[in-house]
């Protein structure tokens, strides 16, 4: 009797291990499953998944659907259940500075010429190094992660100090050595920038967070032949373009003057757009520019921010996208052009700009804004393969937003909440190419203090370099 309960206990072990065996062997295997109250997805159906979940593999995606079907499909070691909360796509900062972060409210209220000529670029002179550049990039990347954005869109000098500085971060961006047509720190000519530009895409191709870009300045900081330089260089590495086009009225003007052309067409006549261009903020757009813009697939970094504080003009946004040209959003800046690098700030008024100068506020609604800070975003970047939403297969970029303040109850629709109520500072949990970079508001890749201390410490000597 007694081995006959022992045989019976054992067999029933036995069964229970091989019936458990059978469902590990059944459930997929992920590293990590992300769930939460709203699961906004903005793949092409716009899916809003209520109780939902994302399983990732390693740097990928590797299902998002309801939790249940989620918890029954896949096994994991690490979970984080969020609650009442949305996980969306990372948001993707399609235009930026971001070693200007040192130089952030160094000369605010005044236009874009007296700006450039009279602070930034004699203020850049006797600053920019690439240890200014490094501390810089780290202090905007602890703002940009902490305010959602995964990727980011930067021109600037020693930009292979950039790249470095965002793979430590974690983060992703896309990357352009800048090409000016005056003596800068990093170079003494163009020419000498292009090579550095040359020699960093060689140094990063095929990099798993970085895309190396060039990125001459602007058309008016460049002649016709830097221009050319920049265009065949990137289309020999496939490298995209970033640049800053027809910002203010008296760009277009001078252009018109000079050269008998808008910025956009003198461009085109360059051949320019044969490289995938990203061009910053386009506000003093034609017709016929956003023609040429839409025939050459090239996507607009729009920051209504900058535009706004510049007195720049208002980007005819809802123009652009009836014209089917792709508008991501950019902070610019941050130093006198916006201040800081808060996409939720870009989207609110990003609609309101668009309702304001159209007389309807039915333009812009929220749920295209909400795509214009992703998935058009990385359209934009030519990067929508690989990420902007959340979908098998793609790039395990995304954020959590709690949903438990003041401000965010009570919630009837996701996306208006998204652009008009929540903040940057909602967001508690951050995730790039599948790895943890924020968990519950706590940075896990930056030296916060450190950072914040030599912020400080550079603010001084600038202020004093520029007396
Ligand atoms: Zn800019």
């Amino acid at each position: 009797m007694r081995s006959g309960i022992h045989g019976n206990l054992t067999a029933a072990v036995r069964y229970a291990c091989l019936f458990s065996l059978c469902w590990l062997a059944r459930a997929e295997q992920a590293d990590l499953i992300v769930s939460a109250h709203y699961v906004v997805t903005m793949d092409a159906r716009q899916d809003l998944i209520e109780d939902g979940a994302v399983a990732i593999h390693g740097e990928r995606i590797l299902a998002v659907g309801k939790r249940a079907d989620i918890d029954r499909r896949f096994q994991t070691s690490q979970r984080i259940d969020k609650g009442d909360a949305i996980v969306m796509p990372g948001l993707i900062n399609t235009h930026t500075h971001a070693a200007m972060s040192l130089f952030r409210g160094i000369a605010d209220d005044m236009n874009l010429q007296d700006w450039l000529t009279r602070f930034i670029f004699p203020a850049e002179k006797k600053n920019v190094s690439p240890e200014m550049v490094r501390w810089g990039t780290r202090l905007a990347c602890v703002e940009m992660i902490r305010g959602g954005i995964t990727t980011f869109t930067d021109m600037y000098y020693f930009e292979d100090t950039v790249a470095a500085t965002a793979k430590e971060a974690g983060m992703r961006g896309v990357l352009g050595e800048t090409i000016i047509g005056f003596p800068v720190n990093d170079a003494p000519t163009p020419a000498k920038a292009l090579k550095l530009a040359e020699g960093f895409i060689r140094t990063f191709h095929n990099d798993p967070l970085i895309v190396p870009a060039v990125a001459p300045h602007a058309p008016y900081t460049n002649s016709d032949e830097t221009l050319k330089a920049c265009r065949m260089l990137a289309v020999h590495y496939k490298a995209p373009l970033l640049i800053h086009l027809s910002e203010t009225k008296k760009e277009n003007e001078d252009s018109q003057n000079e050269h008998k052309m808008s910025p956009t067409q003198r461009l085109d006549s360059l051949g320019f757009f044969r490289a995938h261009t990203i061009a910053a903020h386009g506000v003093w757009l034609s017709d016929a520019d956003m023609d040429i813009l839409k025939r050459t697939n090239t996507g607009v970094a729009h920051c209504p921010s900058s535009n706004m504080k510049l007195a720049s003009g208002a980007a005819p946004v809802v123009k652009m996208l009836n014209h089917g040209i792709n508008v991501g959003l950019g902070t610019d800046g941050p130093a006198g052009s916006n201040n800081d690098f808060d996409l939720f700030e870009e989207m609110d008024l990003a609609a309101k700009l668009q309702k304001l100068i159209t007389n309807d506020p039915r333009a812009l609604p929220a749920r295209t804004t909400v795509a214009m800070a992703t998935i058009m975003g990385a359209k934009v970047l030519g990067l929508e393969k690989e990420i902007g939403s959340l979908e098998a297969g793609k790039r395990a970029d995304l954020i959590a937003l709690r949903l438990d303040r003041a401000h965010a109850v009570p919630m009837y629709d996701v996306y208006s909440h998204l652009v008009y109520a929540l903040k940057a500072s909602d967001v508690t949990d951050v995730v790039i190419n599948g790895k943890m970079i924020m968990r519950d508001t706590k940075m896990l890749t930056i030296d916060v203090p450190a950072t914040i201390a030599k912020a400080r410490e550079y603010g001084m000597k600038i202020a004093q370099s520029v007396k």
